[in-house]
C-alpha cells in the first residue's frame, strides 16, 4: 500500500506555544518547516493557560530583575533545576514577552500603560504578564497570526504560502524514524517521523533530518487530572523509543485547585490567579488552614498571621506574602491533609473563597473564566459563595533530557522544548514559567534544530525497514479479534497511577503499581480495536497506550529509587528532602521495543560559581551537601 509522503529541513510535532515558537525560529532561518498536531490547529494546553508568563520585566514593581526570578525558578524546584535552563529563562522570557507584544498580543496594561503583571505563588514580586485569566489563547492566536504572516511573506516570495512552513492538523506521530548510518560520528541520527491521520487512518511518512518534540504532557496517566485527551505522554516515549533519555519522571506537579465536583468535570483546573488575586483556602472549621503548612526553608518569607497577610496585597515592601501562595507543591499537600484528617468540604476538597475578599464586579473583570467555569459546570456563583477544589494531576517536571542552550537531545537530529523537555523546573515548576519556558526554549530549540540541519554533510536517510515496523506496529489492534479493551487497559492504569503513584507514595504502593504496570503492557499487547481505520477512537487509544506505559513505569521507576521527598515526589517513608539526592538526578532509557526500561541515577554538574553567589549562605545550607557550601565559601572568599 502506497504511503504519502512530505520532505521537510525540520519537523516540529506539536502546535502549542514550544512548537509554535520553535517552528517560527526554524522558518525565519530558511528552514522548510512542518507543524504537526494531533488534535486541531490552536487546540493545545497553551490555550488552556490561564494565569500568565512569567517574565522579570519589573513593571509593577521595579526591584524585580532575572537574578530575582532565577532565585525563585531554583527554590520553586528545590535546587533540582538544569541551573543553566533556569539562568537562560529567568534572563530572556521579558525579551520573548516584548516579541510577542511586537506580534500583536494585547496584555492588560498598568495604569501607565505597561504590560501589567500579576502576583503567583513562590514568585517574590509581581510577574506574570497576563490578558485576564485567558493569556495562553492570546499567546497562542499571536503565534498562530505569526505562521499566517511568514505564510504571507512566502505567498509574495514563491507563490505558495506553505513553501515554507505548513501545518498537519488532527495528524498522530507513532514513531520517530533514524538513519541506519553513523551521521556527526553517531549512529542512528534522526531522519524523519511516522504517523497516521486521526480522520482516515492513512499513514503518513515525513522525511526529515531534524524533529524537534513539543508534543506537551502526560497526564492522561491518572484518573484525576487537569490534562486533556491528547496528552499521553507521546513525545516522552516516542523520544524513549528512539533512544534518548528521560530526567526528573518522579516529579509530577498536582496542581493544588482543581474542580471536585460534579464528577464529570473533576480535575478541571481552577487557576492559581484566584488565589494571587485575594483567594483563600479554608478548611470545613472556616479555619484558613495554610497558616499551619509553611515549611521551615520558606518560614522568613511568609506571613504568621491573617492581618499580615492581608495587608500584603496592598503593601508588599513591609510585608510577608500569604502562605496561600507557597508553592504549589506545598500547598496541595496540605489540602490532601486537611482532606484526609476529616477536615474537607461536603465533595472532599477544601474551600476556595474569593467572593469575601473582592467586589463581585472585580471578580468577573479578574476572572471571567472562572466565573463563567463553575456558573455553567458546577451551578456555583463564585461572586457569592466559594469553591471546593483539591489537587488535580496537572504537569511533569520530567521529560527529554536536552542541551540547555540548543534544545538537543542525545540523539543526533532530535530537539525538545516545552513540557516534553526535562531539567528546566527541577523537582517543582512555578506557575507562569511554563508559558515563558515555551517560548524561551521553543524558539531556542528551533534555532538549535536549523543550525544542526546547516552542519550536515548528507541528509540521513528514512530506513524503509523501520517504516515497515511502524506500519505493522499501528496495524496490529486492528487486526486482532476478541482481544483487550483498550478502554478498561486505560482506566486501570490511571486508577493505578492515581492510587499507588499520586500525591503521597510508599515503596510497597510503588511496588504494586509497577507490577500492575508490568501486567497491563502485557494486556496492551493484545488489544483490539474493532471498526477499521477511519475515525476509530478505540484504536487511537490503544496506540497511546503504549506510550502511556512508557511514561508510567519511568514515573514509578523512578519514584521508587528517590529515597527523600522533594518538590512533586512526596515519600510517606522518606519526608524529607536529602542534600545527598539533590545532586542526583535519576535517567530513564529504554530498549527501542519499549520492553525493558532501565534507570541510572547521575550526579548533576554543580553551579556556576557567579550563580551559586546570587543566594546567601543560610538559605543554601538548606539544600547544599557540606562539600558544596565549602566550595561556596572558597567562592565567597
Ligand atoms: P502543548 O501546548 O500541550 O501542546 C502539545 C501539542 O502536541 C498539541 O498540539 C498536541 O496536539 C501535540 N501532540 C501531542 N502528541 C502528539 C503526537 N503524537 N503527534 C502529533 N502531535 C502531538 N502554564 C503557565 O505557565 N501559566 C498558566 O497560567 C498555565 N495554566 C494552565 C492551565 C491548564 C488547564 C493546563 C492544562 C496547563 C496550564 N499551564 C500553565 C501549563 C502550560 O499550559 C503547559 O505546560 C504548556 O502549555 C505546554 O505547552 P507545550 O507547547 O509544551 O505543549
Amino acid at each position: 500500500m502506497e504511503i504519502e509522503r512530505h520532505e521537510y529541513d525540520v519537523v516540529v510535532i506539536g502546535a502549542g506555544g514550544a512548537g509554535l515558537r520553535a517552528a517560527i525560529e526554524a522558518r525565519q532561518q530558511g528552514k522548510r518547516t512542518a507543524i504537526i498536531c494531533k488534535s486541531l490547529f490552536g487546540k493545545a494546553h497553551t490555550v488552556m493557560a490561564e494565569g500568565g508568563a512569567a517574565a522579570a520585566m519589573g513593571n509593577v514593581n521595579s526591584d524585580d530583575n532575572w537574578m530575582v526570578h532565577f532565585r525563585d525558578t531554583m527554590r520553586g524546584g528545590k535546587f533540582l533545576n538544569n541551573w543553566r535552563m533556569a539562568e537562560l529563562h529567568a534572563k530572556e522570557a521579558p525579551d520573548r514577552v516584548w516579541e510577542l507584544e511586537a506580534w500583536g498580543a494585547l496584555f492588560d496594561r498598568t495604569k501607565d500603560g505597561k504590560i501589567s503583571q500579576r502576583n503567583f505563588g513562590g514568585h517574590e514580586y509581581p510577574r506574570l504578564a497576563h490578558v485576564g485569566d485567558r493569556t495562553g489563547l492570546e499567546l497562542i492566536r499571536t503565534l498562530q497570526q505569526r505562521v499566517v504572516a511568514l505564510q504571507q511573506e512566502d505567498e509574495k516570495l514563491h507563490g505558495d504560502p506553505e513553501a515554507y512552513i505548513k501545518v498537519f492538523a488532527e495528524c498522530t506521530i507513532t514513531r520517530l524514524l533514524k538513519d541506519a548510518s553513523s551521521v556527526h560520528g553517531k549512529n542512528g541520527a534522526i531522519s524523519g517521523a511516522f504517523g497516521y491521520w486521526r480522520e482516515t487512518g492513512k499513514f503518513v511518512v515525513f522525511d526529515a533530518p531534524a524533529v524537534v518534540l513539543a508534543t506537551g504532557g502526560i497526564g492522561k496517566s491518572y484518573v484525576v487530572t487537569s490534562n486533556s485527551w491528547e496528552y499521553t505522554g507521546d513525545g516522552h516515549a516516542l523520544a524513549l523509543l528512539a533512544g534518548a533519555q528521560l530526567i526528573n519522571m518522579e516529579f509530577i506537579q498536582f496542581h493544588p485547585t482543581g474542580m471536585v465536583w460534579p464528577p464529570s468535570v473533576r480535575g478541571i483546573l481552577v487557576t492559581e490567579s484566584v488565589r494571587g488575586d485575594g483567594g483563600v483556602l479554608r478548611n470545613s472549621e472556616n479555619r484558613r488552614f495554610m497558616f499551619d503548612y509553611v515549611p521551615d526553608v520558606f518560614k522568613d518569607k511568609y506571613a504568621t498571621t491573617e492581618e499580615e497577610a492581608d495587608r500584603w496585597y496592598t503593601d508588599q515592601a513591609n510585608n510577608r506574602r500569604p502562605p496561600e501562595l507557597l508553592p504549589r507543591d506545598e500547598v496541595a499537600r496540605a489540602i490532601n491533609a486537611e482532606v484526609k484528617a476529616g477536615r474537607g468540604s461536603p465533595q472532599g476538597g477544601v474551600f476556595l473563597d474569593v467572593s469575601t475578599r473582592l467586589p463581585a464586579a472585580e471578580i468577573v473583570k479578574r476572572l471571567p473564566s472562572m466565573h463563567h467555569q463553575f456558573k455553567e459546570l458546577a451551578d456555583v456563583d463564585i461572586t457569592k459563595e466559594p469553591m471546593q477544589v483539591g489537587p488535580t494531576c496537572h504537569y511533569i517536571m520530567g521529560g527529554v533530557e536536552v542541551d540547555a542552550d540548543t534544545g538537543a537531545a542525545s540523539v543526533p537530529g532530535l530537539f525538545a522544548a516545552g513540557e516534553v523537555s526535562g531539567g528546566m523546573h527541577g523537582s517543582n515548576r512555578l506557575g507562569g514559567n511554563s508559558l515563558s519556558d515555551l517560548l524561551v526554549f521553543g524558539r531556542r530549540a528551533g534555532a538549535g534544530a536549523a543550525e544542526y540541519v546547516n552542519g550536515l554533510a548528507r541528509r540521513p536517510a528514512v530506513s524503509e525497514a523501520a517504516v515497515e515496523d511502524a506500519r505493522a506496529e499501528a496495524l496490529a489492534p486492528l487486526e486482532r479479534s476478541g482481544g483487550e479493551n483498550p478502554y478498561e487497559v486505560h482506566h486501570e492504569l490511571q486508577r493505578t497511577m492515581n492510587d499507588l503513584v499520586g500525591i503521597i507514595r510508599k515503596a510497597e504502593e510503588i511496588s504494586e503499581a509497577l507490577d500492575a504496570v508490568e501486567k497491563l503492557k502485557e494486556r496492551a499487547q493484545h488489544t483490539a480495536s474493532p471498526g477499521g481505520r477511519i475515525y476509530n477512537p478505540g484504536w487511537h487509544l490503544a496506540l497511546d497506550l503504549r506510550n502511556m506505559l512508557l511514561v508510567s513505569e519511568c514515573v514509578a521507576r523512578a519514584a521508587l529509587l528517590r529515597e527523600e521527598s522533594r518538590g512533586g515526589h512526596t515519600r510517606d517513608d522518606y519526608p524529607k528532602m536529602s542534600p545527598e539526592w539533590r545532586r542526583k538526578l535519576l535517567v530513564c532509557s529504554a530498549t527501542p521495543d519499549g520492553d525493558t526500561v532501565d534507570v541510572e541515577e547521575r550526579i548533576q554538574p554543580s553551579m556556576r560559581a557567579d550563580l551559586l553567589a546570587l543566594f546567601d549562605r543560610t538559605e543554601l545550607s538548606k539544600y547544599l551537601t557540606e562539600g558544596e557550601l565549602t566550595e561556596y565559601d572558597a567562592v565567597k572568599e
